[in-house]
């Protein structure tokens, strides 16, 4: 999956027709571990940008900070961060004609051994459900599964997967770094932000850590679009990826196998109401 140098191309087109001004790329990273992402504002840039099976991160994350606010932006989505772009134009975050997207169809990314990500092997929609341009051939819609550490967990009992969690919750050094490379994680004012907050201080501790990581999850239950942004950038490799596919299955089993972003203008599992809801959960 190498498409360089037709997203340079149309990049180039993009800033010589006065399209956009900035677009979010990718570049080589230090270490040949993973691409990078590069902003690009002068044509002189584009020979640096690059797209490749390295090409891990969701850029849309980009657009909810300053240097893209009110500006004309280029920039690539692959199947999951596409979902990622609905959400937040569905959500009022962004401007539709201010954005030009290059799609690409994606075949997955890869980790440094060369293997798939685990939110690859289970992607349902690796083809951008929003772009201008598509790159690459369509992969087509795949079916629903949850396979790896996912099955596992959920066989294990209540006290064994307490145990697991609370290992994550102690281990967790409270730098935000999963919240802040969330793409749907905006709100100025973060409800479990440490100057924002009475329920969950700034102490690096067990229930402060826990009370951060299970509200934060639950703020993206339903929205999450399983882009592997957060868990990529947690320093110490915390499996944030459980929280969040669970929640899913969850969302996916109640609401009518709802899977976030799919549609424009879809507003969310959680965000519907319906007189026909069983509301199985209430006793
Ligand atoms: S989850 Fe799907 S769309 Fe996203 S990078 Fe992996 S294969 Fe591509
Ligand atoms: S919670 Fe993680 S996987 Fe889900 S959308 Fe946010 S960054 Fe992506
Ligand atoms: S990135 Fe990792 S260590 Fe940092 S707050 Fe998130 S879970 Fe904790």
């Amino acid at each position: 999956m190498i498409h360089t140098h037709k997203v340079q191309n149309i990049a180039r087109s993009l800033f010589s027709e006065n399209k956009i001004d900035v677009f979010l790329g990718y570049q080589s990273g230090p270490l040949n571990k993973h691409d990078i992402p590069l902003i690009v504002t002068e044509l002189k840039d584009i020979d640096r940008l690059i797209f490749t099976e390295k090409s891990v991160f969701n850029l849309t994350n980009y657009l909810k900070y300053e240097h893209c606010r009110n500006k004309r932006i280029g920039l690539i989505v692959k199947g999951c961060d596409s979902r990622a772009l609905n959400l937040l134009l569905t959500e009022n975050q962004i401007k539709r004609e201010n954005i030009f997207v290059i799609g690409i169809a994606c075949t997955g990314v890869v980790q440094v051994n060369g293997k798939k990500y685990a939110n690859c092997e289970e992607c349902v929609c690796p083809d951008p459900v929003i772009a201008d341009e598509i790159v690459g051939p369509k992969q087509g819609l795949r079916e629903y599964k949850v396979c790896g550490d996912v099955l596992q967990l959920a066989e294990k009992n209540v006290q064994e997967r307490g145990a697991f969690f609370q290992k994550v919750f102690e281990t967790c050094i409270r730098c935000n770094a999963c919240r802040n490379s969330c793409p749907l994680c905006y709100c100025p004012r973060c409800s479990v932000g440490e100057n924002t907050t009475q329920t969950c201080g700034r102490a690096n501790t067990l229930p402060n850590a826990a009370a951060a990581l299970l509200t934060w999850s639950l703020h993206l239950a339903g929205r999450c679009v399983d882009c592997g942004n957060c868990e990529r950038a947690c320093p110490l490799g915390l499996p944030l990826r459980l929280l969040h596919k669970k929640n899913e299955i969850v969302v996916y089993q109640n609401f009518e196998q709802h899977l976030a972003g799919m549609k424009t203008d879809d507003p969310g599992a959680l965000y519907k109401y319906s007189l026909n809801d069983p509301e199985s959960f209430i006793m």
